[in-house]
């Protein structure tokens, strides 16, 4: 028996109640998810309350050197973790893929476990003086999607714990097995019913994000998923933070040399086959490159290996699901009876399984062009031509989302100058998508509120007391 067996079998279901979860890649079914149900919430949100009390007392070093423990637990079986997620998700082994992603769950656990959040003095004049500490939340429900299922749960989930809270899990129901791999192992280190996870689909999400037995709801996911949240936090009033949907642009500015770039630029765009949230969804180059630029990419892609998760050497994989399979199909037969020119790509590669779709590059195309308006969240990029950078601005800033963006240029100056003028939460200059476990992330406009990562993040799953003396 595979090492891979014991994980899966510790957590998959039995086959005659379980929903059976295929891989990505081949359709072949890997295991069962449970079909939990809003009664098995309930029970898992009255758990929480009961463990969460006992794991607050217990020293932020205490509960740190469980977080490494975990990490610790999480390295010794991340080839495991990895092939459960390369299968379930699709995303190959290799490259910013897979193995990449649970070394990305030790890391971020072990920031969570290393960040120090000390009681802050806002007010001190001699004679009073006001601190502010940061307490435990209580429960936090922490609801994810399919593309980064592993890492996307260690960033609400490891904080939450750091600060003492209780922690509930609701997994895409496109990847229940990796998020349940991975908690097994946090589980193995905490109290009972401290950690659970509830496998389930939007209608339990649904139940969870209404559920007044929460005081902390962490959710990853689309935009309109997000606004009904929004609207569930009007009746428990649970504290939100919203990691929503990007459409993130990139701005070449004139007479940039990218040829050393280009791969930067080529993994801000396909990086998990497309589907993360802040990867360049629409990049906007000057005339003065264009071509070299479209040309490029075309190449870089052209070149890229592509197939199902477990083959070594793949660094692109499938489409997760038929839903986004279709809408990336969708979006780039629309660019086509527009008259946009495919330069690469633009149609599925059947020959490799039913939601593998070719990364595909798509010039001449404009604003008001469905692939360009709209997050495709796959291998499909358009690439649209500028001639003046106000304009260049004006258009990456007129979409409501605001995730990402980035700007590229041989003169950081001037692209720092151009930075400054993004609408986003994160603008990066010469790189798209570089993530650090310190560095706060997290979007304006649409793609949501609340930072995570670092002090900031701590916070986030925090309830601040003033003490006034
Ligand atoms: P989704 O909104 O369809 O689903 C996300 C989760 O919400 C799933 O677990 C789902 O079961 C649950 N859910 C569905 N309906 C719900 C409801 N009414 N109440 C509560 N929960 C509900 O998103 P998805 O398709 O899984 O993920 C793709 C989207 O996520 C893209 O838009 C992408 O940009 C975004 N995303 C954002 C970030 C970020 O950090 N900002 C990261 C990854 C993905």
């Amino acid at each position: 028996m595979s090492t891979t067996a014991t994980i899966l079998d510790a957590i998959s279901a039995d086959a005659s109640t379980g929903r059976p979860i295929p891989d990505a890649a081949t359709r072949e079914i890997i295991g069962y998810a449970p079909e939990h149900t809003v009664a098995d919430l309930d029970a898992a949100i009255a758990a929480a309350k009961a463990a969460q009390p006992a794991w607050a007392a217990l020293s932020h070093e205490e509960r740190s050197t469980i977080l490494h423990a975990i990490a610790d637990d999480i390295e010794a079986n991340a080839e495991e973790l990895a092939q459960i997620l390369s299968r379930e998700q699709g995303k190959p082994l290799d490259g910013p893929n897979a193995r990449f992603e649970v070394g990305a769950c030790a890391v971020w656990t072990r920031s969570a476990a290393d960040t120090v959040l000390e009681p802050e003095v806002v007010f001190e004049d001699g004679a009073a003086r006001a601190e502010i500490h940061y307490d435990a939340l209580g429960v936090v429900g922490a609801i994810g999607p399919w593309n980064w299922p592993m890492m996307i749960t260690v960033w609400q989930v490891a904080p939450s714990l750091r600060m003492g809270n209780a922690v509930v899990v609701k997994p895409s129901e496109f990847t229940p097995l990796s998020v349940m791999a991975l908690m097994e192992i946090f589980t193995r280190h905490l109290p009972d019913g401290l950690l659970t996870v509830i496998s389930g689909g939007r209608d339990v999400g649904a139940a969870m994000a209404a559920h007044s037995g929460l005081d902390k709801i962490m959710f990853t996911g689309s935009t309109a998923t997000g606004r009904k949240i929004v609207e569930s936090s009007a009746h428990n009033l649970a504290r939100l933070t919203l990691e929503l949907g990007g459409n993130d642009a990139g701005i070449v500015l004139p007479d940039t040399d990218m040829s050393g770039m280009m791969e930067d630029l080529f993994w801000g765009c396909f990086i998990n086959t497309g589907q993360t949230c802040a990867a360049l969804k629409r990049l906007y180059v000057h005339e003065s490159v264009y071509d070299d630029v479209v040309e490029g990419l075309a190449a870089m892609a052209a070149q890229m290996p592509m197939g199902p998760g477990l083959a070594g050497g793949n660094v692109l994989g499938p489409l997760q699901n038929e839903k986004q399979f279709q809408i990336v199909s969708d979006l780039v037969e629309d660019a086509k009876s527009r008259g946009a020119r495919v330069v690469v790509g633009g149609e599925p590669a059947a020959d490799l399984g039913p939601l593998f779709y070719r990364a595909t590059v798509v010039a001449d195309i404009d604003d008001g062009a469905r692939l360009v308006d709209e997050e495709q969240f796959g291998p499909a990029i358009p690439v649209i031509k500028y001639s003046d950078v106000d304009d260049a601005v004006r258009r990456a800033n007129a979409s409501e989302q605001g995730l990402g963006a980035s700007v590229w240029s041989n003169d950081p100056d001037e692209a720092f100058k151009v930075a400054t003028r993004l609408q986003a939460g994160t603008v990066w200059v010469n790189g798209h998508g570089g993530l650090n476990p310190a560095v706060p992330f997290g979007g304006t406009k649409a793609s949501g509120y609340g930072k995570e990562f670092g002090a900031h993040g701590l916070k986030a799953v925090a309830s601040p007391k003033v003490i006034s003396r």
